[in-house]
């Protein structure tokens, strides 16, 4: 048995089967690509689900872990460490929100988010402000997987199996002004949004829906929040996706880029949001950690100093552009779209997104497919123009086989026919 037969035999033994894993034993990174245990290199497309936003092994990461953990590692948030003021000061002065609490993960960071808004509302309530304590989500939305974060998550498969989900969610159809309008009264809370929405398919909300959203939450003194743990801290070219609207909520969130590969989630607010916290109402033991910290400030530092911001704009922009080439070749391919690394390329059918999955992976490049039929594209923000021209080749070349393949089973049919 080969070492990853091995591992695999074990895990299907001894872990729960929550995830159907390609089968490749991974051990080493190196800039855009990552490297498995018989030395084969792989072009890095997706970056650990948009998390690896440098790459591997960068040096201003390594640094910060080393410095880091030999200083302090760990400290609970009952005591001060330098690094949570210092991040927060950054990602304030990004975002365009006053007030951050830091959480691990995404969907921990969501739950706060989730919490924030009802503890508003309730002290709106004691104002004298009639304001209910409902949340309107979007279709094909994704939040994550924790109680709350799966009950404002769209897709049944995710919520189902779990039920009774937490009360108290209504669904609005993706982009429908007057659905919207329809649903929206004194009863919400808060308007839970993705600008450009990630697992639901690279799909951005349309100027007018999000400025209605924004105006009917501002009437009534419900919120709008943004969730931009995919979307933001520079994929899309800007800080958050929100700025390419103009349209600033009331509450962010942020995780996986955030640590450049450590687990850190982060939630903002205005400070008129944040009166509705006291000390005790909300915590985490790890969240905000010193390493976590101090490697977050330093993808931050890296990113600037590189101008990783205007890097992902171009090459976004170039893939964008060749992928539309692709798509005039290939009508297989029925629209492309995204903004700066945040990219897609939706296909005809379920079938062929496995299709073109499977025989990139063949071809040592790492992409996936979401919402059945969306390839898609979260490349590290450090990937160059050739890069790109890499994954288009490999492309090409697996539509045409796939088209000759079709042409010639079809052929075949009307022969016998
Ligand atoms: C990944 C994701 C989450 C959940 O983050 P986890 O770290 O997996 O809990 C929430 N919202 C969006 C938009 C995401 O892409």
């Amino acid at each position: 048995m080969t070492k990853l037969e091995q591992i695999r035999a074990a895990e299907s033994r001894l872990l729960l089967s929550t995830y159907e894993r390609s089968p490749i034993l991974f051990v080493k990174g190196e800039g855009v690509h990552i490297i498995d245990e018989q030395g084969e290199r792989y072009l890095d497309l997706l970056s650990g689900i948009g998390v690896n936003a440098l790459g591997y092994g960068h040096p201003a990461i390594e640094a910060a872990i080393a410095r880091q953990s030999r200083a302090l590692i760990h400290i609970s948030n009952l005591y001060y460490h330098e690094g949570q003021a210092e991040l927060a000061l950054r990602l304030t002065e990004r975002t365009g929100l006053d007030r951050c609490f830091f959480a691990n993960t995404g969907t921990e960071a969501w739950e706060g988010a989730l919490k924030l808004a009802r503890a508003y509302a309730g002290l709106k309530r004691s104002e004298g402000t009639q304001i209910g304590t409902k949340f309107l989500a979007l279709d094909q939305s994704f939040h994550g997987r924790t109680f709350g974060s799966m009950s404002t998550t769209y897709k049944a498969k995710y919520r189902e199996p779990f039920g009774p989900v937490v009360p108290g969610v209504e669904f609005v159809r993706f982009n429908d002004v007057a659905d919207l309008r329809a649903k929206f009264s004194s009863e919400v809370c808060a308007i839970l949004v993705e600008a450009i929405q990630g697992e639901g398919g690279i799909r951005p909300l349309t100027q007018e829906f999000f400025a209605t959203a924004r105006a009917l939450a501002s009437s009534t003194g419900a919120l709008l929040i943004a969730d931009e743990i995919q979307a933001g801290m520079g994929r899309t070219g800007k800080w958050c996706a929100y700025q390419h609207y103009g349209i600033q909520p009331d509450i962010t969130t942020l995780a996986k880029p955030l640590a450049g590969g450590l687990p850190l989630g982060a939630v903002l607010c205005t400070e008129e949001v944040a009166r509705a916290i006291h000390a005790g109402m909300h915590g985490t033991t790890f969240g905000g950690g010193p390493l976590a910290c101090a490697v977050a400030i330093a993808v931050i530092d890296a990113m600037e100093k590189d101008g990783l911001l205007q890097h992902a704009t171009e090459v976004g922009n170039y893939f964008q552009e060749q992928l539309r080439n692709l798509a005039a070749r290939h009508e297989s391919i029925v629209d492309v779209r995204g903004k700066g690394l945040m990219v897609a390329a939706e296909v005809d059918s379920a079938e062929l997104g496995k299709l073109v999955v499977a025989e990139m992976l063949k071809r040592r490049i790492l992409i996936n497919c979401t919402s059945d039929t969306v390839l898609r594209f979260l490349p590290p923000y450090i990937v160059e123009h050739a890069h790109i021209d890499t994954a288009i080749a490999a492309l090409d070349q697996i539509l045409t086989e796939h088209t000759a393949h079709a042409a010639a089973l079809s052929a075949g049919g009307h022969q016998r026919g």
